[in-house]
């Protein structure tokens, strides 16, 4: 099942609503023209899914963030090998994760600000895991029982400000670093992507990452158990699972499109702050 958030292009008057998405995928990942929108009733996150009679063509919706972070998102840092060797880092004996505040998410669509406290900001394509429940001190073979859902992300970085401030905080941490969509997959589990599924990201049409999620140093499962072994994890808390080999720079007026095989794809353009 495709979970989304959405509002009506046409009216600004009514609350964002969540909805599935039905429909195929074309062979570039994007839903089929035909694809509709069956709107459900509150969050699924908390009432289940609650199919209502009301449906949207794809095209009089706008698909916003499916999904706001109660309390946290949850970066993995350096989890492809490639990706901690282009930056000059070992592969760390234990995962490695950061926080990013829940106001740097935004949906597809919207707009990266560029900051101008940075001339250094990178994209990174990465698979986002949704976490369902509360939870902690999840066991390795637990894993999947918190497991909401799948989506993308862009874990945007000031790398010019990672490098000098020396910690992550500030430079994952601007409004807007945390593109997430454009919808939640919930009908995968760990080992579809532990089996290899394409992440890719796209950098004004120009291949620029491209990645296999086989490659992830520590799997899911395994991402889930430590981050929970240390804080609380709520439902609609997001985990980046990590980068693939390939960061580079944003420029205003770029587009950056991250993709995963069965997960779509998730655009944005980079404006001034
Ligand atoms: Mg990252």
């Amino acid at each position: 099942m495709r979970i989304v958030r959405f509002s009506q292009a046409r009216s600004s008057q009514v609350e964002p609503q969540y909805g599935v998405l039905v429909g195929e995928l074309d062979e570039f990942g994007q839903p089929e023209a035909e694809s509709r929108i069956v709107a459900l009733a509150g969050d699924p996150l908390y009432v289940g899914v609650k199919l209502l009679e009301q449906e949207h063509r794809l095209e009089d919706v706008r698909l916003l963030a499916p999904v706001l972070p109660r309390s946290k998102v949850v970066g993995i840092g350096r989890n492809y090998a490639k990706h901690a060797a282009e930056l000059g880092n070992e592969v760390p004996e234990e995962p490695l994760f950061f926080l990013k505040p829940n106001t740097t998410v935004i949906g597809p669509g919207d707009p990266i600000l560029y900051p101008p406290q940075s001339e250094e900001v990178h994209y990174e394509g990465e698979l986002a895991v949704v976490i369902s429940r509360i939870c902690r001190d999840v066991p390795v073979e637990k894993a999947t029982d918190v497991i909401h859902g799948y989506t993308l992300a862009n874990d945007v970085t000031a790398r010019d400000l990672q490098r000098k401030d020396g910690r992550f905080t500030r430079a994952k941490g601007f409004d807007s670093f945390c593109p997430l969509g454009p919808w939640i997959e919930t009908d995968l589990d760990p080992q579809d992507f532990a089996d290899g599924r394409a992440i890719q990201t796209h950098l004004n049409g120009e291949l620029v990452q491209d990645g296999s999620t086989s490659d992830l140093i520590f799997d899911i499962p395994t991402l889930v158990h430590h981050v929970s072994s240390v804080m609380t994890l709520l439902p609609g808390d997001v985990i980046l699972t990590g980068t693939p080999e390939g960061v580079g720079p944003l420029h205003v007026g770029d587009e950056v499109e991250v993709s995963v095989a069965g997960l779509g794809s998730l655009t944005n353009k980079v404006a001034p702050r």
